[in-house]
C-alpha cells in the first residue's frame, strides 16, 4: 500500500492548492470570490451567515472555463484537479482566519484598493504571509475607478488596458506605481505581473501584482490562471497528492435540522463516512464516528446554507461539514486524526493532543 502510494504521487498527481484570500475591509475580496463563483454573496445572497470561514471548492473545469480567453495566448496545461478558496467576510477579524486557515493555505492573494493602497489589515496579512513563507499575488483591485475606464467584461487584464485612453492609462500607472512603492516599503519587491523577468520569477520573494475589477471582471481570468502557474510550476512538490489525513477544524456549529457539525479543512488525505475520528476539546480527545460528510455543490460557499451533497467518501484538498455526536466541545483550529485498522485508539489521542500542544506553542511565538 505503501509503494502505490509512493508510485502515485507524481508531479502530475497533485491535489487541489488551498488558496486564502486577505486584504483589508472593503477591497473587494467577497466581489472578487463572487466573480468566481457567479454567485451574489456580497449583496446578501448568504443572507445572515454568521459562520466565519468558508470555503468554495472550484472543478477543474471551472478554472479552465474561466481562463479560457487568456489561455488561448498563454497556452498553459492545467493539470490540477481543481483549487479550494478560503475566506473571512468583510468585518471578520483576521487574527481568527490567522489561526485556522492560513497556516494551511499553499498561496494567498491578498487583495488591495488600488484607490486607497496599502491599509492597516493589508500590511498585517502582508507580515503574515511573509513569516510564514506563504507565497501571494496581489490584486490591485477596482481598476475600473480609474477615471474613465471603458469596461472590458471578463476580459484578460491586458486586452483591457489596450483600450483605455491614454489618461485613464496614466491614472493606472501611477496608483499601481504609488502601490509598488507603498509595498517596497514593506520589504517586499513586486512588479505588474507580465513585466516581471525571468530573474523576478526564480526570486521566491518577488510578488507579482494583478489589476483587476471585481464588479466588471477585468483580470479575473489573469489572477486565477496565475495562482494555476505558480501552483504546478513553483509547489508541485508540496501539492503532490499522498493518502495521509492531514486535516483542521474550521469552526464548530450548530445547523437547523443536523445539530452540532464541525467545518473541516481537509488538505490531504480521505475522510469516510463511518471513520472513527479524533478531535481536539478542551476536556481532552474525543472519539466519534463521522455520521455524515456533506459539501456544498462545487463553486458554491460552505457557509451558505444550500443543498448539500452527502458523499460516502472525500478526498483532500476539501472544505466539508461533518456530522457527529459529542462534537460541541470541539476547538476551532485543531487537528484531525481517523483510527485506522491498525491503530491504537489510545495512540491516536495522543498523537492529536501533542499536535494541539505544537500548534499553541507555534501561534505563541507567531
Ligand atoms: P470585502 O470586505 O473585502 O469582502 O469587500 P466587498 O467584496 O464586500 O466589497 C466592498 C465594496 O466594494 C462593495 O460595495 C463592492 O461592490 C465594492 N467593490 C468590490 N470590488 C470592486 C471593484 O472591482 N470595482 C468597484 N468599482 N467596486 C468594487
Amino acid at each position: 500500500q505503501e509503494e502505490a502510494n509512493l508510485a502515485a504521487r507524481t508531479r502530475d498527481d497533485l491535489r487541489c492548492p488551498v488558496v486564502v484570500i486577505m486584504g483589508h475591509v472593503d477591497t473587494g475580496k467577497t466581489k472578487l470570490l463572487d466573480k468566481i463563483r457567479k454567485t451574489n454573496v456580497q449583496e446578501g445572497e448568504a443572507g445572515g451567515i454568521t459562520q466565519q470561514i468558508g470555503a468554495t471548492y472550484f472543478e477543474k473545469k471551472t478554472l479552465l472555463a474561466q481562463t479560457a480567453r487568456l489561455n488561448e495566448t498563454e497556452k498553459f496545461d492545467l493539470t490540477l484537479p481543481g483549487m479550494l478558496v478560503i475566506d473571512t467576510p468583510g468585518h471578520e477579524s483576521f487574527t481568527n482566519l490567522r489561526s485556522r486557515g492560513s497556516s494551511l493555505c499553499d498561496v494567498a492573494i491578498l487583495v488591495v484598493d488600488l484607490m486607497h493602497g496599502l491599509e492597516q489589515q493589508t500590511i498585517e496579512s502582508l507580515h503574515m504571509l511573509r513569516n510564514r513563507g506563504t507565497p501571494f499575488v496581489v490584486a490591485l483591485n477596482k481598476v475600473d475607478r480609474c477615471y474613465d475606464w471603458k469596461t472590458c467584461k471578463d476580459s484578460p487584464i491586458r486586452d483591457a488596458l489596450k483600450v483605455q485612453p491614454e489618461g485613464t492609462m496614466q491614472e493606472f500607472r501611477s496608483r499601481a506605481s504609488d502601490a509598488k512603492l507603498q509595498l517596497q516599503e514593506q520589504g517586499v519587491n513586486s512588479n505588474i505581473y507580465w513585466e516581471m523577468g525571468e530573474d523576478d520569477w526564480e526570486n521566491s520573494d518577488f510578488v507579482p501584482l494583478v489589476p483587476t475589477s471585481a464588479i466588471t471582471g477585468e483580470g479575473v481570468q489573469d489572477i486565477l490562471l496565475l495562482l494555476c502557474q505558480i501552483s504546478q510550476r513553483k509547489l508541485w512538490r508540496r501539492l503532490m497528492w499522498c493518502a495521509n489525513l492531514q486535516c483542521t477544524v474550521l469552526e464548530v456549529k450548530a445547523i437547523d435540522g443536523l445539530g452540532m457539525t464541525v467545518d473541516l479543512l481537509v488538505v490531504n488525505g480521505y475522510l469516510r463516512e463511518g471513520d472513527k475520528a479524533v478531535f481536539c476539546t478542551l476536556d481532552g480527545p474525543i472519539v466519534t464516528e463521522i455520521r455524515g460528510l456533506l459539501t456544498p455543490p462545487p463553486s458554491r460557499e460552505m457557509r451558505i446554507k444550500s443543498e448539500y451533497i452527502h458523499h460516502k467518501e472525500i478526498k483532500g484538498a476539501l472544505g466539508v461539514k461533518v456530522i457527529g455526536n459529542g462534537l460541541e466541545k470541539v476547538m476551532a483550529g485543531t487537528p484531525v486524526l481517523v483510527v485506522g485498522p491498525d491503530d491504537e485508539v489510545e495512540d491516536i489521542k495522543a498523537e492529536v493532543m501533542s499536535d494541539l500542544t505544537k500548534l499553541q506553542e507555534k501561534l505563541s511565538t507567531d
